[in-house]
């Protein structure tokens, strides 16, 4: 963790600053810690692998023992969660090789770690509508300025488009293994904070302008305490703007349905800046349709009651609510490729590719992103190579806007 970190860290009990404790071991230079305890008045936490453990559960406190016996090894072994030998003899090799892939290092961690679809999660249907939101609202309210929080937002496969809008990003889970993979695979330049989203987070009080959670609101049980954390979160940020993605809607079962609550129990969290609601159904179709987001439109309880999965806002940025045009995606440093939802031949200089979902499962979650996945895609190998090189062909720039060809971070599979 670069230190600067420690300007915004704060304890969840007692909110007090964190320093690192230089009486004990310690691994950092002038702008970094890799490893060391960091102590406010009432705590010390590990900071393993240059990630705070801003929590008190048993593997932070071995963890904690292990940095203090300059143990780094066993504490980031600890952290990661793997328990069986030889899990953690697969970690540890794979861990040290520098080409090693991130699938590779989430198969040696577990199948429990990312579920089994994470290869396709960019262009999967919940993560293309989240990726024109964050473009929408973050373009908006920090257009390249400023500081982005992203609570749970696992190993970082949505940080990579809100990054791309902050001066700086901070990602925050529970789950340090998602972190680990995050900084070395998908946002090695945002800031990771492992952390509970159920207690007071560990930040300074507006210490940032977007706060952002994804696809995991409906999980956690704290939800009053977590937008109120949301809210501290931005406070008194002139453009301070809450974004909860993807949430689901108590009214409609869906198949990883957590507790959700209807849309009025939703509305009724946001007690200071009152959150304004969209269903994603509107908003895939506005993706499908290609032109524009419009985070604009009026939606009433009523309305959303049908929506499997709702999008809440709540910003003093009036510029937010109102149609965005829908930016073709950009490249965070990563590789161009085919989606791996396509069976590939080649065929001289191209390469065709026909759709092929994973299994029945997925196509029973996912199979709606039939709508902007073409059964079969031809594309030049020439096209590809220049896309790689900086250059968009104008024959490949629908596919690119399609998420037939996405942007994966380099070594993801
Ligand atoms: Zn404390």
């Amino acid at each position: 963790m670069h230190i600067g970190l420690l300007d915004i860290l704060r304890c969840p009990f007692c909110g007090g600053h964190l320093e690192l404790v230089t009486s004990l071991f310690h691994r950092a230079d002038d702008a970094h810690i890799s490893d060391g305890v960091i102590a406010c008045e009432c705590c010390t936490f590990p900071v393993v692998d240059g990630i705070p453990v801003m929590h008190l559960n048993a593997a932070s406190s071995a963890a904690r023992a292990q940095i203090e016996a300059g143990n780094t090894e066993a504490a980031r072994l600890t952290m990661v969660g793997v328990s069986s030998a030889d899990r953690q003899t697969a970690f540890m090799e794979l861990a040290a090789n520098a080409d090693a892939t991130y699938t590779q290092i989430v198969d040696a961690l577990g199948p429990d770690l990312e579920g089994g679809y994470f290869l396709y999660r960019f262009s999967d249907p919940t993560f293309v509508v989240a990726e024109s939101v964050v473009n929408a609202v973050a373009g908006t309210v920090l257009g390249g300025r400023g500081r982005a929080l992203d609570v749970c937002g696992g190993s970082g496969h949505i940080t990579r488009v809100l990054a791309k809008h902050a001066e700086s990003t901070v990602l925050a889970d529970l789950f340090y293994a998602k972190l680990w993979l995050a900084r070395r695979f998908m946002v090695p330049a945002v800031a990771a904070v492992c952390c509970d989203g159920n207690v007071p987070f560990p930040f300074a009080r507006g210490a940032f302008d977007l706060a952002m959670c994804t696809d995991a609101f409906m999980y956690l049980w704290e939800k009053r305490a977590f937008v109120g954390e949301m809210t501290r979160a931005v406070a008194g940020r002139p453009r301070g703007t809450v974004l909860i993605n993807h949430a689901h809607n108590q009214l409609v079962w869906s198949p990883s349905h957590g507790q959700p609550l209807t849309p009025a129990g939703y509305r009724n969290l946001f007690e200071a800046t009152p959150a304004r609601m969209f269903g994603e159904a509107a908003l895939f179709s506005d993706v499908v349709g290609g032109v524009s987001i419009d985070l604009g439109r009026a939606q009433s309880d009523t309305d959303l009651a049908g929506d499997q999965a709702l999008t809440l806002i709540a910003s003093p940025v009036d510029a937010v609510y109102g149609p965005h045009a829908l930016a073709t995606p950009t490249s965070s440093g990563g590789d161009w490729r085919i989606s791996p939802l396509y069976e590939l031949t080649n065929d001289g200089d191209q390469v065709r590719g026909t759709l092929r979902f994973p299994d029945e499962d997925y196509e029973y979650d996912y199979g709606t992103c039939r709508a902007y996945l073409p059964n079969d895609v031809t594309v030049a190998h020439a096209d590809l190579d220049a896309l790689n090189q900086g250059t968009m062909a104008p024959a490949i720039a629908d596919l690119v806007r399609r998420h037939v060809i996405v942007e994966l971070p380099k070594r993801y599979s």
